[in-house]
């Protein structure tokens, strides 16, 4: 039997190698650099095609979200470009919790991550290509801790001042495929959504609010192993420097409209989460939120509104996040969209699960959302 052999030093990488036997490995998941927090992998294995490898990743219990393992299925792809699951199993009285990961290669390589990844290369494509398109403009607004480029995208005509801002947990990758998603139909000068909502807004997106976790193949912290949504009461130039810059052009244009998009561990389902509890609150600024979530949810089978976060109770709104803080700041209507790394228990789709190309129809079912919600106002 073939030695498989397991690498991540690229781009977004993570895995540790405690051991390998054959076809098979025992692996455990590092830390994100100066925390506590763990989940994120990402790693390839070579070995023979058509040979079954046995994967276990060990010491889960003590991961971020334990509840993310029970009922997930590891993502893999041979090309880079097909993400599919391959049957995982979770056992957590097994070496401090593993989930075993059987899968057959039909090549002598093959790509496995917690969720289909994002790579800090492909992050450049996607804003170089959207930069070049007729009326967006790219400006750079910061630069993180290890000296990457922190980049927002401006378009649109209108007066409405919308935010779309994703990645803040890099770790959570379905969010920039939604922005890839998002980006596409806003580009597009045939389609009609984008069109109507360009005349109406003006956009300011920032597809990856932490690059430096991105590249490092962190789950939910910066460089400085920060959480950066739990930064934006006091965000610092030496803990939180991406915050900071955000906040700060928030500052200046101002917020009528946000969506901080994410990815949660365990819940199997898109929701969304407002900003219950917030000092400032009104009925009539929540009542804006949820008349957005009934708009989505009735646009896609793939967003429900059963399975979520609870509300906050009234004066209890933890303003270190995003949402709260934007919309205390701005009386803004602003949420959080979660994705899941599980499938839709309600909607499943065994092949894929949930998928980069999930979430790129999802972020076009928002923008219509907006422009739906635009037009009731
Ligand atoms: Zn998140």
């Amino acid at each position: 039997m073939t030695q498989i052999a397991i690498d991540a030093a690229f781009d977004s990488g993570n895995i540790e190698v405690l051991s390998i036997d054959g076809a098979s490995a025992r692996l455990a998941i590092p830390k994100d650099h100066n925390s506590e927090f763990k989940q994120w992998f990402h790693f390839r294995v070579a070995g023979k095609a058509g040979e079954e490898v046995t994967l276990k990743i060990t010491g889960l219990n003590d991961s971020a979200y334990p509840g993310g393992w029970p009922g997930y299925d590891a993502c893999v792809s041979e090309d880079r470009e097909y993400w599919a699951r391959a049957a995982s199993s979770f056992d957590k009285d097994e070496e401090g919790g593993t989930l075993t990961i059987h899968y057959t290669p039909a090549s002598n390589i093959a790509y496995f991550a917690y969720f289909a990844p994002y790579t800090m290369e492909r992050h450049h494509d996607l804003v170089a290509e959207a930069a070049a398109c007729e009326g967006v403009e790219l400006t750079r607004i910061g630069e993180t801790l290890d000296g990457q480029p922190l980049d927002m995208l401006q378009t649109g005509e209108g007066d409405k001042q919308v935010w779309l801002y994703a990645r803040q947990h890099p770790g959570e990758t379905q969010a920039e495929w939604w922005m890839e998603g998002a980006l596409e139909c806003l580009t597009d000068p045939a389609d009609p959504v984008a069109r109507s909502l360009l005349a109406k807004c003006r956009f300011h997106i920032v597809p990856n609010c932490n690059p430096d976790g991105s590249r490092r193949g962190h789950l939910r912290t910066n460089a400085a192993g920060t959480n950066l949504n739990r930064e934006w009461a006091e965000p610092s130039a030496e803990a939180s420097p991406e915050v900071l810059a955000i906040r700060n052009t928030m500052d200046e244009t101002g917020v009528h409209f946000a969506m901080d998009v994410h990815g949660d561990e365990a819940i199997p389902a898109v929701f969304l989460a407002g900003f219950e509890g917030i000092p400032s609150w009104t009925d009539a600024l929540g009542d804006e939120f949820y008349r957005y979530e009934r708009i989505l949810d009735r646009r896609t089978p793939d967003f429900q509104t059963e399975l979520g976060y609870p509300k906050t109770p009234a004066g209890r709104a933890n303003l270190a996040i995003s949402t709260n803080q934007v919309a205390e700041r701005f009386g803004a209507c602003a949420m959080t969209l979660e994705m899941p790394y599980k499938d839709l228990a309600a909607f499943p789709e065994p092949e894929q699960g949930w998928s980069p190309e999930r979430c790129k129809m999802l972020a076009r079912d928002c923008l219509a959302a907006l422009l739906e919600w635009l037009d009731q106002s």
